[in-house]
């Protein structure tokens, strides 16, 4: 049956009516956003969302984050955005294999990463002692969905990027579990893959019992992973506690992995070196832009006290515009050869 465009939305609306769960979030009946706006004639409320993060900078500055090595140098190394890319990946067919909301499960994904800063976990940690407010990437996600870019999001997409916090025990929807734990798995398995490739581990290093439950190679640890996450969900999400779950076996197994890769490899001494280096570089940026409030972005919303702008200004920060703009503001004139500009670039508008 041929469809005017004035139709497309409500026809992809009634698709989801008929195949998805009942449980699944429909974009027929989003809780909306903060500003209401006019429906788009094509694409669902999710699928807009999902476009509106993809086209915007905060994605983009993805590429040059670090996920688990700052600015790696090798081409095959994960920064943010190919970490988002996979979260996003197992997201969907988790989604589409328990007829959940896929368009809403990538959104999420896509954005859970967005507020993070230059350098990690480590850039994270340094810039929430830094602010007398406080730092945290989920929460900066959210300010720069809903401030600095401005982009009005649905309401179930900012559940899911702002994860759970003490004061938030559920997410409003089964998709937002989905990416929590699809985040994890992603995080762990190519952590390995990358640790591995740089040397740092191999293979036979990982303990026994996890290559025994999950598998010994990289696909049999996702492949184990994402089918026990969606036969395991398959059942509880028709029970009387609906949920996004795991056996206790590879639950378990995901948790002694994640405890092995933080004594092995995220807290090895050759890393906590790289912390004392980012915190001499942010550090010394913030104390700069207190003092030279000139030097920040223009771009940054003039009605916010100073602390907060440097915040925003070096959360948005990629790993490499941090090093460049510490090289041109902190270290001595011979650096005017690099001909940085660091005002322009790298900010939300
Ligand atoms: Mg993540």
């Amino acid at each position: 049956m041929a469809l005017g465009v004035m139709q497309i939305r409500e026809s992809t609306e009634a698709l989801e009516k008929q195949v998805l769960h009942p449980l699944a979030a429909r974009s027929e009946l989003t809780r909306g956003r903060e500003t209401p706006e006019a429906l788009c004639s094509i694409r669902t409320a999710f699928q807009r969302d999902r476009d509106r993060i993809l086209h915007s900078k905060a994605f983009r500055r993805l590429k040059h984050k670090t996920q688990m090595f700052i600015a790696p140098v090798g081409d095959h190394y994960r920064t943010r955005l190919t970490h988002s890319l996979e979260v996003a990946q197992v997201s969907r067919t988790v989604a589409r294999a328990l007829r959940l909301n896929e368009d809403l499960t990538e959104s999420i994904a896509l954005a859970h990463d967005l507020g993070h800063p230059p350098f990690g976990h480590t850039g994270e940690h340094i810039l929430d002692e830094l602010s007398p407010t406080g730092f945290h990437h989920q929460q900066q996600g959210l300010r720069i969905v809903k401030k600095l870019e401005a982009l009005n999001l649905t309401l179930e997409v900012l559940d899911g990027m702002e994860g759970l916090t003490e004061t938030k025990a559920e997410f409003l929807t089964l998709e937002a579990q989905i990416v929590d734990t699809a985040d994890r798995m992603a995080y762990l398995h190519h952590d390995v893959e990358d640790a591995r490739r740089a040397g740092i581990m191999t293979e036979a290093d990982l303990p026994r019992d996890i290559l025994t439950t999950l598998g010994s190679t990289r696909q049999e640890r996702l492949d184990r992973m994402v089918t026990d996450m969606v036969h395991t969900s398959l059942e509880t999400i028709n029970s009387d506690n609906p949920r996004i779950s795991l056996t206790s076996e590879i639950r378990e197994a995901v948790m002694t992995l994640r405890q092995w890769m933080f004594d092995h490899i995220y807290l090895a001494p050759e890393r906590m070196e790289q912390t004392e280096n980012v915190r001499r570089v942010l550090t010394a940026l913030y104390d700069f832009y207190l003092k030279h409030p000139q030097a920040l972005s223009p771009n940054l919303p003039a009605d916010e006290p100073l602390e907060r702008r440097i915040l925003d200004y070096i959360a948005g920060m990629t790993d490499r515009f941090a090093i460049e703009a510490y090289k041109a503001h902190l270290l001595p004139n011979t650096y005017q050869a690099f001909t940085v500009n660091p005002r322009h670039e790298g900010m939300p508008s």
